[in-house]
């Protein structure tokens, strides 16, 4: 936590001055205006004394009050709400201070014993409400030791006070001055030191809103590879398979069709052989961007293993099915991959499985369709589609099968 050190209440940082000044009016400007208010009732109120106790000086008295003090007061008060009050804040408090302290000064330099001692207390008065009131050390200081430098001139100036009198009111001022001072010390240097922990706080806050955020974002990253291939960006097989569940029971749900294509690069092995395992990996990024880029969006392309890619296509029946495939086949076998070593022509074989609304079938049974008549495709010859129908027959024991070894049972 930060502490205050200094004994002078100011951040030696100007920035975090800048701030708490900021702040400090913020939270005081109630009290800025409740004090120019009470400042007007009070100056108004006491009027009645004049009337009461020193006649004799009345108008002089009620001119300072009622067409001096008050007025700068009220008009203080105005410019409160003035947005750029904050700038002039300081001369304003001591400018009010200083006229109100001035004013009963004034008054007393008018006055004979004893309203000369009842209008002392006038002044004390009015320096306790710049050290409890006036929300800023400095300004409440500059008002109340100038007000006590007037006071001074005027008991040198000849007061009819007696010695004693004027040792004591000197005496009971300074002690006013001196008490408010502390007063006013201890409030802003608790209020500054308040300021500091709210904004350690706030920072620390801030601080833990963004490493939270940085986990949400890792925890999300960590969930999209969990099921994203890394070489081509397409869901990998796990996402695929948690898709095709869904699929299925859609499709059971609302009695529509489901295709799955699985197909894989003819002579993939060449490739690699040929060229090197990083050409073979642009070939595989290319591949996976055209089947993206020929398939519907609501189709679920991924990269099921190695060279064997799967697109699970909803409410596609058999000819549908069987036209995006063959427009995989001549797709592939038109274009020519860009790769470090130059184009690479490659081809790719189809296999099809299609379930009518009808039919209900596990995933595993579906996805092995799919591979039989993939077989069925690379068997005669490659480079074609080939739909799955019973006549192909199951898959058979596993390991008969040379494209079962991507198949998996979860
Ligand atoms: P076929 O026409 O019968 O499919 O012949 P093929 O050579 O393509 O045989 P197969 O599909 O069984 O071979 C797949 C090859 O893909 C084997 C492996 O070297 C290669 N392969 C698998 N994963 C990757 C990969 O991430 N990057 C690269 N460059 N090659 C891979
Ligand atoms: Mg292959």
């Amino acid at each position: 936590m930060v502490r205050l050190k200094s004994l002078f209440l100011t951040f030696g940082d100007r920035r975090l001055e800048a701030a708490f000044q900021r702040y400090y009016y913020g939270i005081s400007l109630a009290r800025i205006r409740f004090t120019l208010l009470l400042g007007m009732v009070l100056y108004s109120a006491f009027g009645v004394l004049d009337v009461l106790i020193v006649p004799e000086i009345r108008r002089f008295a009620w001119s300072i009050r009622y067409l001096g003090v008050c007025p700068l007061l009220g008009l203080l008060y105005l410019l409160s709400y003035h947005k750029r009050y904050f700038r002039i804040k300081r001369l304003a408090h001591i400018l009010g201070c200083l006229a109100s302290g001035a004013g009963i000064v004034a008054m007393i330099s008018r006055l004979p014993m004893p309203g000369n001692l009842i209008y002392f207390i006038g002044l004390l008065l009015c320096v306790m409400i710049f050290f409890s009131f006036v929300p800023d050390f400095i300004a409440a200081n500059v008002a109340a030791w100038a007000v006590f430098l007037l006071y001074q001139l005027v008991l040198l100036n000849g007061s009819d006070l007696a010695g004693a009198m004027v040792f004591n009111n000197t005496f009971v001022l300074l002690t006013f001055n001196f008490c408010g001072m502390f007063i006013c010390y201890s409030l802003e240097r608790q209020i500054r030191a308040e300021f500091l922990q709210r904004r350690t706080i706030e920072r620390q806050a801030r601080e833990l809103s963004r490493a939270l955020v940085a986990v949400d974002k890792a925890r999300q990253e960590a969930e999209e590879s969990a099921l994203t291939d890394s070489l081509t960006g397409l869901a990998n097989r796990r996402h695929f398979l948690i898709m095709t569940r869904q699929e299925l029971d859609r499709k059971q749900r609302h009695l529509r069709d489901l295709a799955l294509i699985l197909l894989d690069i003819d002579h993939f092995k060449e490739i690699n052989d040929a060229y090197r395992h990083l050409v073979g990996d642009q070939a595989l990024r290319q591949t996976a961007v055209a089947i993206q880029a020929l398939v519907r969006s609501a189709d679920t392309a991924c990269r099921y293993g190695g060279d064997e890619f799967a697109v699970l296509l909803p409410e596609t029946n058999a000819a549908m099915a069987e036209e995006v495939g063959w427009r995989l086949v001549r797709a592939m076998a038109k274009m020519a991959l860009t790769t470090d070593v130059g184009p690479v022509a490659i081809s790719i074989s189809v296999g099809i499985a299609v379930l009518t609304p009808a039919e209900v079938v596990d995933v595993e049974t579906f996805l092995d369709r799919a591979d039989v008549a993939l077989y069925a495709a690379k068997q005669e010859g490659r480079n074609r589609v080939k739909v799955w129908s019973a006549d192909l027959g199951d898959l058979g024991p596993a390991g008969s099968n040379p494209f079962n070894h991507y198949l998996l049972k979860d």
